[in-house]
């Protein structure tokens, strides 16, 4: 029987955990609760979507999370002029720029005017230099932790493990696999240009996917006692609708608003009836994502 990789209840210990953390903490004289700061370029619909998951989780521990939205169209200069004004202030702990940003902004010319020390994504060049060196004072990206501790939870171990990473973006794909290999993992990193990539996959005691290809990984990619993470979230049917609200978007995100579906990257029906273990999608790696960005806030806090 496949063993099914919860994030959600792995999310819910981790969120009581924080809620009590924060209730310790604020019981400081003048002290305040940890504070998020979400920046956005424009208004897409995915990214709203993501935003209130994060807004709904702050709020659900004691931590404070302020959206800042700009325009679509603010130029490069004025929105580092913003970040640089957040990263002074001192009762900012963490700061976030949701992506993806309008193409005429310089990614990594803006994410990296956040002060590291507020980076709790993990994606200024300073943390990811750490990542690199293996130095435990950066901060890791949400979503790498997010697998970290989802397979920590399940008992999974990492080390001497041969694992393989379908995907090499900065965001997802690089981080994970720099992170499994300072977990002495053998790590093997697939992408786009790939040859024979279900030959490579089959061999993998982990497998990990952040292609952003729905069912990319089918029953011919797997083997017999494989753990799969699936990353990919892939909204296939209508546009999420961007005006559902407060506890009603929680319930419908988990379930799916209905509409449009959220898959992987991974045919979750036919690989799961071969493989050990499987992430879901939604309800894996996802709700790992937000809980670990929280997780990351407070140690910017505490720091
Ligand atoms: P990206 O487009 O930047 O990178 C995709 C990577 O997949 C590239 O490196 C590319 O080479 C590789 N790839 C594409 N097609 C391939 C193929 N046919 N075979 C092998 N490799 C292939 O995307 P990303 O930002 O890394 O995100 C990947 C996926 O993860 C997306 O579905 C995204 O929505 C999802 N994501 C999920 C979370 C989460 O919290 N679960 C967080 C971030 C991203």
């Amino acid at each position: 029987m496949v063993k099914i990789l919860d994030g959600k209840v792995v999310r819910d210990k981790i969120a009581e955990e924080l809620t009590k953390k924060i209730e310790r903490f604020i019981k400081a004289p003048l002290a305040r609760r940890p504070r998020l700061v979400i920046i956005q370029v424009g208004s897409l619909p995915e990214s709203n979507t993501y935003i209130r998951q994060k807004i709904l989780f702050g709020k659900k521990i004691g931590a404070v999370v302020n959206l800042q939205n700009f325009k679509q169209k603010i130029d490069e200069r004025s929105l580092i002029n913003q970040i640089s004004r957040f990263n002074s202030q001192k009762n900012i702990d963490g700061i976030i720029v949701q992506q993806p940003i309008p193409q005429h902004l310089d990614k990594n010319k803006i994410v990296d005017s956040i002060e590291p020390a507020k980076d709790v994504d993990g994606q200024t060049s300073i943390n990811f230099k750490k990542l690199i060196e293996n130095d435990p004072t950066g901060f890791v990206p949400a979503t790498t932790k997010g697998v970290l501790i989802l397979l920590k939870h399940y008992k999974i171990p990492i080390a001497q493990k041969h694992v393989v990473v379908v995907g090499r973006s900065s965001l997802v794909g690089k981080p994970t696999a720099l992170s499994m290999l300072n977990k002495d993992a053998t790590v093997t990193v697939c992408h786009s240009k790939t040859q024979d990539l279900e030959k490579i996959t089959k061999l993998a005691d982990i497998l990990v996917v952040a292609a952003g290809k729905p069912k990319l990984i089918t029953k011919n990619h797997v083997s017999k006692n494989q753990v799969v993470i699936d990353i990919g979230i892939n909204v296939v049917g209508e546009p999420i609708n961007t005006d559902l609200v407060g506890n009603r978007l929680d319930k419908r995100l988990e379930n799916e608003p209905p509409g449009h579906k959220l898959i992987g990257d991974v045919d979750f029906k036919e690989v799961s009836k071969i493989v050990a273990a499987i992430s879901p999608v939604p309800g894996g790696v996802g709700p790992m994502t937000v809980a670990s960005l929280f997780q990351n806030l407070l140690e910017a806090y505490k720091e």
